[in-house]
């Protein structure tokens, strides 16, 4: 049992290294998946990819940088959470491995979308995942931090435990999200940004996406990003 699961780890990632960038994607099950994530995305009656995921999602899952633009309802949450499962679990990722993924989100109600949707799709999946975006002591929320592989959360309550959980360890992180990056930095959180960078290690995956590209979201990319794929989804007139 355990080497057909081997045998199908290293063909999952076989199919990943050989998988072709230049012809688009159309159907989730075109793409390399984890049986988790494909049957995760069946349960949930998803199949064929929006423009926005057939441009990011390739690139993404061998592990490149991406800035994405696309205006709200193109399909970005499953943009960037499809990646995040699957570049976790071909890294075997498990428990005592810690956080593996931060999601930034600007305002608790996306935040609590974002999770939503993870709770959905990734539900054959073993990773654990948490909601951080105050409402709870920070008490509360450190005890249960410590064990998260996957936290989706708001920038100012993030900072705050960087800050103040001593038991919050952030090295082994191997990717990084922010959502709505244009809304994260119109509503001042410039700054906080610039201090959650500072707790993360350098060396991760980290993917931007907005609705609108503004002046201040290429600034933020510029010092987040290591050669980003940069894909934007235009309306056609
Ligand atoms: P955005 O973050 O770009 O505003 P969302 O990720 O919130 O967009 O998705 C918008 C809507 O489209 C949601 O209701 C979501 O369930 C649906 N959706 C996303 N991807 C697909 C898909 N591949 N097929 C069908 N519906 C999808
Ligand atoms: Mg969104």
């Amino acid at each position: 049992k355990r080497k057909r699961g081997e045998e199908e780890l290293s063909s999952l990632i076989k199919r990943v290294e050989e998988l072709d960038l230049k012809t688009a994607v159309k159907n989730f099950a075109d793409l390399p998946l984890s049986e988790p994530t494909a049957n995760g995305l069946s349960a949930s009656h998803f199949k064929v990819l929006t423009d926005i995921q057939s441009r990011a999602i390739p690139h993404a899952l061998k592990g490149r940088d991406i800035l994405g633009a696309a205006k709200t309802g193109s399909g970005k949450t499953l943009a960037f959470l499809i990646p995040v499962l699957e570049n976790l679990y071909r890294k075997q990722w498990t428990e005592y491995d810690g956080l593996g993924a931060l999601i930034l989100s600007p305002t608790r109600e996306l935040a609590i979308q974002i999770f939503e949707v993870l709770r959905k799709v990734g539900r054959y999946h073993a990773f654990s995942a948490g909601l951080v975006i105050g409402g709870k002591s920070l008490r509360e929320e450190q005890d249960r931090l410590g064990r998260m592989n996957i936290l989706v959360c708001t920038p100012g309550r993030m900072l705050q435990h960087l800050d103040q959980t001593a038991m919050f360890e952030t090295h082994n992180l191997q990717l990084l999200v922010m959502d709505e990056a244009d809304r994260i930095l119109d509503m001042g959180f410039q700054k906080t940004i610039d201090a959650i960078l500072d707790h993360l290690p350098k060396e991760r995956q980290t993917m931007l996406f907005s609705a609108t590209q503004t002046k201040k979201v290429s600034d933020l990319a510029r010092l987040s990003l290591t050669e980003p794929e940069y894909v934007a989804v235009h309306e056609s007139a």
